[in-house]
């Protein structure tokens, strides 16, 4: 399929591609795959903010009052949407971000399975009773919308990050306003036409309800900066957080930060090493090291490290490396060549640092253009300064322990703390793992890589990482306020710890 074959059965028209050419601060978008021009877009205007920001707002007054299984049904028909339009906006994913193809096409069910979810929580979004401790009183919590709520994404999920947040956004009562990476903004049109589809069927959603931005940073801060935006949902580099996430607190705005993660894998004596090594190569390889859960570090007890490194090694010489878009494919390209310069100078450090490298070498033959690596596995004798870095390309850092209580010590001696995993079949390591005293990510697996993480659990992780928490579990909250309730159906007035108070 042609790129422009692509691009139109995705619902993109010409004329949609090039509403930039006469704009100074047009945003040019490239293909991953052989570096060609896909389009030149308009950015949204920065004095039109706020009127966008007040749109949404009115949106907000009355979608707060439709009732929550209500709008449970708009969550419902655009989950049926993206199974219809699956293929096609797998594909856009596919060639405007250089995922493999059934990557591309996970990234829209992982949208379609949140809808589901959403849908279902949005008959469930449950407070609490209390017992009070006053006679004739009960006590309860409700659950608010909290107002607007401005999803900004990362290049590496396009699509999916919108949709973790906006489903539960949706259902918790909050308008969305979408500003993806200037890499990535037409899965983002793409994706907004299907919500149209949706909105259509739906009926009567407010206008405003779902409005998508277009720009860099400074569209970014203009949600950031505004007090009418509730709530700030970020996904991106642990420097962006750093500069949102001040942002947002100092007018008391509420954010959910989603930064750069670092994550490991200890390999215990006892594990399975066949499973070991399929999910290393998973999750070190899949999406060419850009995924915020991708491996980057990898301890191996002393014991099984060269036998281990061996199968690493032979699985790593078989990954077919090229185009995407082909069926067989595995690792497609990075992003950009900023990005395959950003690996080159982490190789050049790791080296310098001690580290003997394998692989990680800029693939050209046999490739449409782009930039196209071998991955790196990369022996350190230390975790030095290059490794407790997050770079974000194909390399893995392999490290040797001997004791269990090093090899977590080290896992969690990193500014980030998103996922992390153990493989082992003795249980006492596991637990112990699991523990309070092991690992200090977000996310801890047993004999699971770090990364692929399903929708039903909470998605997040600490330290830099940001401690946001989006998706599964009861993510839900971080859109609404609570509000505790206490009911007097005495004829008394009685005050709580016995304050006497008569006059
Ligand atoms: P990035 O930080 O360059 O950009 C992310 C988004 O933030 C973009 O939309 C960008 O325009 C916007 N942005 C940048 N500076 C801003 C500012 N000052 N104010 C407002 N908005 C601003 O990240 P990227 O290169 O697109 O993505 C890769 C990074 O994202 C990696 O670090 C990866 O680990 C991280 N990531 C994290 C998660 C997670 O859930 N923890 C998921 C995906 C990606």
């Amino acid at each position: 399929m042609s790129h422009h074959a692509i691009l139109t059965a995705a619902g993109l028209s010409a004329a949609e591609l090039e509403t930039g050419v006469d704009a100074d601060d047009a945003i040019i978008v490239s293909s991953p795959v052989d570096g060609s021009k896909l389009a030149c877009l308009k950015p949204t205007a920065l004095a039109a903010m706020p009127d966008i920001i007040g749109t949404a707002q009115q949106a907000f007054l009355a979608w707060r009052t439709v009732p929550a299984p209500r709008r449970g049904e708009l969550v419902r028909l655009l989950g049926e949407e993206l199974r219809a339009a699956k293929h096609e906006l797998g594909a856009l994913v596919t060639l405007e971000a250089g995922k493999i193809r059934s990557e591309g096409l996970g990234e829209v069910q992982e949208m379609i399975d949140i809808c589901d979810f959403a849908t279902g929580l949005s008959r469930q979004l449950y407070g609490l009773t209390i017992a009070s401790e006053r006679p004739g009183h009960r006590m309860m919590e409700s659950w608010h919308p909290m107002g607007t709520c401005a999803v900004i994404s990362a290049f590496n999920f396009p699509v999916a990050v919108w949709a973790w947040n906006a489903a539960l956004a949706l259902v918790c009562g909050n308008p969305v306003i979408w500003k993806p990476s200037e890499k990535t903004p037409l899965t983002a049109m793409a994706t907004m036409k299907i919500v149209e589809r949706a909105l259509a069927r739906f009926g009567d959603a407010p206008a405003g309800l779902l409005q998508l931005v277009m720009g860099g940073a400074d569209i970014g801060d203009a949600l950031v900066c505004s007090k009418q935006v509730a709530i700030v949902s970020a996904t991106g580099s642990t420097r962006m957080g750093s500069i949102v996430g001040p942002k947002v607190a100092a007018r008391f705005g509420r954010s959910i930060l989603e930064l750069g993660g670092n994550n490991a894998m200890i390999v215990a004596p006892s594990a399975d090493l066949d499973m070991a090594v399929r999910a290393i190569v998973f999750s070190a390889v899949g999406t060419a090291g850009q995924r915020c859960t991708t491996l980057r570090r990898l301890f191996v007890h002393e014991s099984i490290h060269d036998q281990l490194l061996d199968k690493v090694k032979k699985a790593y010489a078989s990954l077919p490396i090229g185009n995407p878009l082909d069926a067989g494919t595995l690792i497609g390209p990075l992003i950009d060549a900023a990005a395959l310069q950003h690996m080159q100078q982490a190789l050049a450090q790791a080296s310098h640092q001690g580290g003997k490298i394998y692989g990680g070498e800029a693939v050209t033959a046999g490739v449409p253009g782009g930039a196209y690596v071998t991955p790196a596995l990369v022996l350190m004798p230390e975790q030095s300064e290059v490794v407790r870095h997050e770079t974000f390309a194909p390399i893995l850092y392999v490290m040797k322990y001997q004791s269990l209580d090093d090899a977590i010590h080290l896992q969690n001696d990193v500014p980030q703390g998103l996922s992390s995993c153990i493989f082992t079949l003795n249980l006492r390591e596991a637990e112990q793992f699991l523990s309070a005293a092991g690992s200090d990510c977000g996310i801890a697996n047993v004999n699971i890589g770090p990364s692929g993480a399903e929708i039903g659990g909470a998605f997040g992780g600490e330290k830099e990482t940001g401690g946001g928490r989006e998706s599964g579990s009861d993510a839900w909250r971080g859109y609404m306020r609570r509000q505790t309730n206490t009911i007097n159906y005495s004829s008394q007035l009685p005050l709580a710890q016995g304050v006497k108070f008569d006059f």
